[in-house]
């Protein structure tokens, strides 16, 4: 099962990535989690895109789009994957789905979570994780870039029918059985 859990910063699609992963054994690749973990260890792609992480943009569409082909071809997302920040943009979409289409696989289910704006800085100023980008005007600039050239992601997949929308409010476990719910008509 190859999935796109999508939504905006704080929406808490790495927290259900995680649980998915449990509940269906199958991996989560998350592109923002690469990336810190590639600046922690300063890593020619860490030294690149450490100052875009900081500022809250975009890192550019080749380096993400090469970083996850390249991640895909690992055997162990042979059977299956939970994408979780990516694709971020149209033509990460575009990319993506000829990846797919030259691996003559598919996309399963495109899920949405939504959260309202207010509830999304209240939970990213709260989660204190010490990312550098969960400061308060970061956190604004990260939600201006969703609203402006990720939003338009969704439009691209609702063209294909694959989207299930969730309502990302409630406590952990809800939004995961409405995440699994929808899940069940497709497995
Ligand atoms: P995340 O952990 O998904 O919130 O991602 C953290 C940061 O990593 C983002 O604010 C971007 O700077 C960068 N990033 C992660 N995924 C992507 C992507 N698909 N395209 C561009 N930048 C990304």
């Amino acid at each position: 099962m190859n999935i796109i859990l999508f939504g905006p910063p704080g929406a808490g699609k790495g927290t259900q990535a995680k649980l998915l992963q449990e509940e269906f054994q199958i991996p989560q690749l998350s592109t923002g989690d690469i990336f810190r973990a590639a600046i922690k260890n300063e890593t020619p792609l860490g030294v690149k895109v450490k100052s875009i992480l900081d500022a809250g943009e975009l890192v550019p569409d080749q380096t993400v789009v090469d970083l996850v082909a390249d991640e895909l071809k690992k055997e162990k997302y042979s059977g299956g994957y939970i994408l979780d920040g990516f694709p971020r943009t149209v033509p990460q979409a575009e990319a993506f789905d000829r990846m797919l289409e030259n691996n003559n696989a598919s996309l399963d289910a495109f899920i949405e979570l939504s959260v309202p704006e207010e509830e999304l800085v209240k939970r990213i100023l709260s989660r204190g994780e010490g990312r550098s980008d969960d400061t308060e005007d970061k956190v604004k600039n990260r939600l201006s870039v969703y609203q402006n050239e990720t939003k338009p992601v969704l439009n691209h997949y609702q063209k294909q029918d694959l989207v299930k929308h969730i309502d990302g409010i409630g406590t952990v476990e809800e939004i995961f059985d409405r995440i699994k719910s929808e899940l069940k008509e497709i497995a």
